[in-house]
């Protein structure tokens, strides 16, 4: 095996980035970790409720498979949900082999219920610290087996390489200096999503989507990107930053309130609290217009003070050092951007529509989510997915992702001169949130592309030798989102649509977008 092939680049360090590091490193590989900021700084670090896997004596992948494809919404794919839901209880052992201690009751492991979750099957650590447990333990065991990281390192072009060479890649310091490439090596964009790109998120601010732009502007396909789950119950308090307040809260009998103190959950859904996301977050946003409230309120007031504080200790102390006693005030919540379900189109083993170039967790479209990913399901998605991108590495077989029914070709950077204005990071986080959020229409959208096209078109660098900004990658990520949800003229899953306001069968299907000029992905290459 050429010694490149030993070497993989591994870009982020969240769940999937340091699991797959891992792996290669246990099977033999010297593969190195590039992330943009501290190792442990990521959205896994955030997560609060936990891990899905079918492990209960009342469970079984079957029903775990059943209820992820129920909450996608028509377009789940159906053998990436099947490995899923089947491999799931062996990543969370593989975690326990990490080293990652999952909360017990009475020596057995402790399971949580979640939204469209037909059983309790979430896994957690630390009440309601999972990410922050797994990000810390899987550091540790990088750290202690000696994998080369390197902190404050940017991905900022990826090149394909020619016939059948893996990829090489452009690294820089988060300012931007110091440029440098590496050599050909197979390369595993662990990136995570965009939703920091949104005024209004849950994600850490670090999570701008660069992944799928660089990935873009290299010529890989991608799908599904008008899907943008927003989570229904994110603090809203002046003087706080964003917190989101887990779902397992709900599924331990918190109810929501309007402004008035009206419980309106089961007005909207049969299973009222824990109805699917999208559901939740378009009943907030009613209420919030009937009621002209600025926010609906989490109430947890029926949940007994020692066990609230127990199962959620970070949730707690968070609201207790900003004044808000939860046993006895309802939290005020609205709903905020919170996971980018499309990404880079891979199929089950992870192998991107460019040779040598993989992608896995949240940055990847492996279509398991469908059009509506069930909670507690995109850890796990980082650890399945990325096992089977470590197969890969390990012995590569040719293979591509077959390219989607419906393929949207897009031409970036963006004709003319364009118009960026003084601070266009600022203008499409706006744009994002007020043009392409929970409800959209033809309307809004269309301005978006429009505008994301401008602040493409002038942030983009005149000499194709200059990598571009990071204003640049934000409007050509936001640009597909938003293209994507223009194109989709249905409402299906996280895509609402106030114009097309049903789902259409002839919709049913993932939606790609591709760089006009890019080489089609051949299949198999
Ligand atoms: C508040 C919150 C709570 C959540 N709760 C849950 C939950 O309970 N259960 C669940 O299953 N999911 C949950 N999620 C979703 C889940 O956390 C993420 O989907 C998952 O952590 C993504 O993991 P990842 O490894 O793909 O990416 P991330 O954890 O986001 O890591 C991405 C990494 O890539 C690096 N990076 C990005 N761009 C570059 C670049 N250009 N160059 C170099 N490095 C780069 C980043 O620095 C980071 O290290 C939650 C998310 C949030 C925000």
């Amino acid at each position: 095996m050429p010694s490149s092939l030993r070497r993989p680049l591994i870009v982020g360090s969240g769940i999937a980035g340091l699991y797959v590091a891992l792996r290669l490193r246990e099977l033999g590989h010297n593969p190195t970790i590039v992330t943009k900021a501290r190792l442990e700084e990521s959205n896994t670090r955030y997560a609060q409720g936990g891990i899905a896997a079918a492990i209960g004596p009342d469970d079984s992948a079957r029903l775990h498979f059943r209820d992820t494809v129920a909450a996608g919404a028509g377009l789940v794919d159906i053998p990436a949900a099947r490995l899923l839901t089947e491999d799931a209880p062996r990543r969370i052992a593989e975690l326990v082999r990490f080293g990652v201690r999952f909360d017990t009751v009475n020596g057995v492991v402790a399971l949580g219920r979640e939204a469209a979750h037909s059983r309790a099957r979430v896994v957690h650590a630390g009440g309601d610290a999972t990410g922050l447990t797994v990000e810390e333990t899987l550091r540790e065991r990088v750290v202690e087996a000696g994998i080369d990281v390197r902190e404050r390192t940017v991905l900022r072009r990826l090149v394909p390489g020619r016939a059948k060479a893996n990829p090489t890649a452009i690294l820089s310091d988060p300012d931007g200096d110091g440029a440098e490439e590496t050599d050909p090596r197979p390369v595993v964009l662990a990136t995570g999503g965009a939703g920091g790109l949104y005024r209004n998120s849950s994600n850490p601010s670090i999570t701008t989507g660069e992944g799928l732009a660089i990935a873009f502007r290299a010529g890989a396909l991608l799908t599904d990107m008008e899907f943008v789950q927003f989570h229904p119950t994110v603090l809203r308090l002046p003087g706080a930053h964003p917190f989101l307040i887990t779902e397992a809260l709900r599924g331990e009998g918190a109810v929501l309130r309007n402004s008035r103190g009206e419980r309106f959950m089961p007005r909207y859904h049969p299973q009222a609290e824990l109805a699917p996301r999208d559901i939740v977050s378009r009943a907030i946003v009613r209420e919030l217009e009937r009621t002209k409230g600025a926010t609906v309120f989490l109430d947890a007031t029926g949940i007994p003070r020692e066990r609230l504080f127990g199962r959620f200790p970070t949730i707690c102390h968070f609201l207790v050092t900003h004044g808000l006693e939860p046993d006895r005030t309802p939290i005020p919540v609205v709903p905020m951007a919170h996971y980018t379900i499309g990404g880079v189109r891979t199929d089950l083993e992870g192998r991107t529509s460019i040779r040598g170039l993989y992608a896995c967790g949240e940055v990847a479209s492996t279509g398991v989510h469908g059009a509506n990913r069930l909670a507690s399901n995109s850890l796990l998605e980082g650890l399945v997915f990325g096992e089977r991108v470590v197969l890969q590495i390990r012995r590569p077989h040719p293979g591509a992702p077959a390219p989607p029914q419906r393929t949207l070709t897009i031409a970036w950077p963006p004709r003319g001169e364009g118009r960026a204005g003084r601070r266009p990071l600022d203008e499409i986080r706006d744009l994002l949130w007020t043009h392409v959020g929970i409800v959209r229409d033809a309307e809004r959208l269309g301005e978006a592309v429009r505008r994301f096209s401008d602040i493409g078109a002038a942030s983009e660098p005149t000499d194709p030798s200059e990598l571009p900004s990071r204003a640049a990658h934000a409007s050509l990520t936001a640009c597909l989102i938003a293209s994507a949800a223009l194109a989709r003229t249905e409402s299906r899953g996280a895509h609402y649509r106030s114009d097309y306001a049903v789902p259409r069968p002839s919709w049913r299907t993932h939606l790609g977008l591709a760089r006009s000029g890019a080489r089609r992905p051949a299949h198999p290459l």
